[in-house]
């Protein structure tokens, strides 16, 4: 079968490589159709690997015995450990990761456990490629709301940092949410059109001021974007590290200052459960021509080594490898 191997830093290639074998009790092999290209499959590719791997986490497939499209929580957790007992299976001690630790689905098929697959229903079945990113931001806005009953104001001036597909989901989830009341507003360093800012009647700003947002989700994941945040968040606000963070980038932050403004930081990190997985089948299948046009260019498996190592995805929207293409 046709996979992308990341065999080195930046280096990726299309290969002819064995169907997975060595299957297991509960695990099948499943039809790769649409694949999410995700800026942490562009980090990995720019790290490398200590081992050959087939990335790609944002999957779509089909099963050869069975109807319709499923979408894959990429994350197996052991069940056991003590994060487990929490429910914290995101932080399991022996997490697996397919397209991540394990191989994933940049490959016409891939070896995945039977009940790791949530079926769907879209129209537009490329859709399903945004369930595992939505997932997470259902988690990540989970703990946003969480963290407002810090705040002292019930209508929070929200500030969302970066408008790629990270900042579209956590406003969209904030914005629809009963449980949230707050103006949303969002920044971004392009000047690019980001039509779906209009569709939620967000307001966009071209230099956010200090002192305005009492909570501001940091979704660009640049080191510049947490330093604005930071800089600008009121005092006793909150700030979320949403955006996942390049690693090996340390911030000079003055705690002397975080203490004598009373800042609140949390991050949200993944989170893919059945739960949210749920919960993100079910926004998609509600307001599909929403989010029908944060489907970004579809591209066959063939343009994926330079869509990684090339990062240039168009504002706002996701790539996706489409398999038969
Ligand atoms: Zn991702
Ligand atoms: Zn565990």
């Amino acid at each position: 079968m046709k996979a992308a191997v990341l065999y080195g830093a930046n280096q990726v290639e299309i290969r002819e490589v064995s169907v997975p074998g060595n299957v297991q009790s509960g695990e099948v092999i499943a039809d790769v159709e649409f694949v999410g290209v995700c800026k942490t499959d562009q980090q990995l590719t720019m790290a490398g690997l200590d081992e050959e791997r087939i990335l790609g986490h944002e999957v779509v497939c089909r099963l050869p015995q069975e109807k319709g499209y499923f979408a894959l929580n990429n994350e197996i957790s052991c069940g056991q450990c003590t994060y487990c007992r929490e429910q914290l299976t995101s932080h399991c001690l022996n997490l697996q990761e397919l397209g991540v630790n394990h191989d994933g689905g940049y490959a016409q098929k891939m070896r995945v456990p039977r009940k790791s697959l949530h079926p769907f229903e879209l129209d537009n079945p490329a859709l399903g490629a945004l369930i595992e990113p939505m997932s997470c931001a259902v988690r990540g806005a989970g703990r946003i709301l969480a963290a407002t009953n810090l705040l002292s104001v019930s209508r929070p001036k929200t500030l969302i940092i970066g408008g790629g597909l990270s900042g579209v989901l956590i406003s969209y989830l904030l914005n629809h949410s009963p449980n949230f009341d707050g103006e949303i507003y969002l920044y971004d360093i392009t000047k690019a059109p980001l039509p779906w800012v209009d569709r939620l009647g967000i307001q966009r700003v071209e230099v956010p001021e200090p002192d305005q947002a009492h909570l501001i989700v940091e979704c660009s994941g640049s080191p510049d974007g947490l330093a604005t945040a930071l800089r600008l968040v009121r005092k006793a606000g909150i700030v979320c590290i949403y955006g996942v963070p390049k690693q090996g980038i340390s911030l000079p932050v003055s705690p002397h200052e975080l203490f004598m403004r009373e800042i609140t930081v949390i991050t949200s990190f993944a989170g893919a459960t059945d739960e949210t997985m749920g919960a993100a089948i079910a926004h998609i299948k509600r307001d599909e021509e929403f989010f029908e046009q944060l489907l970004g260019r579809m591209i066959p498996l063939e343009k994926l080594p330079t869509e990684l190592t090339v990062w240039c995805p168009q504002p706002g929207t996701r790539t996706v490898v489409d398999m038969s293409a």
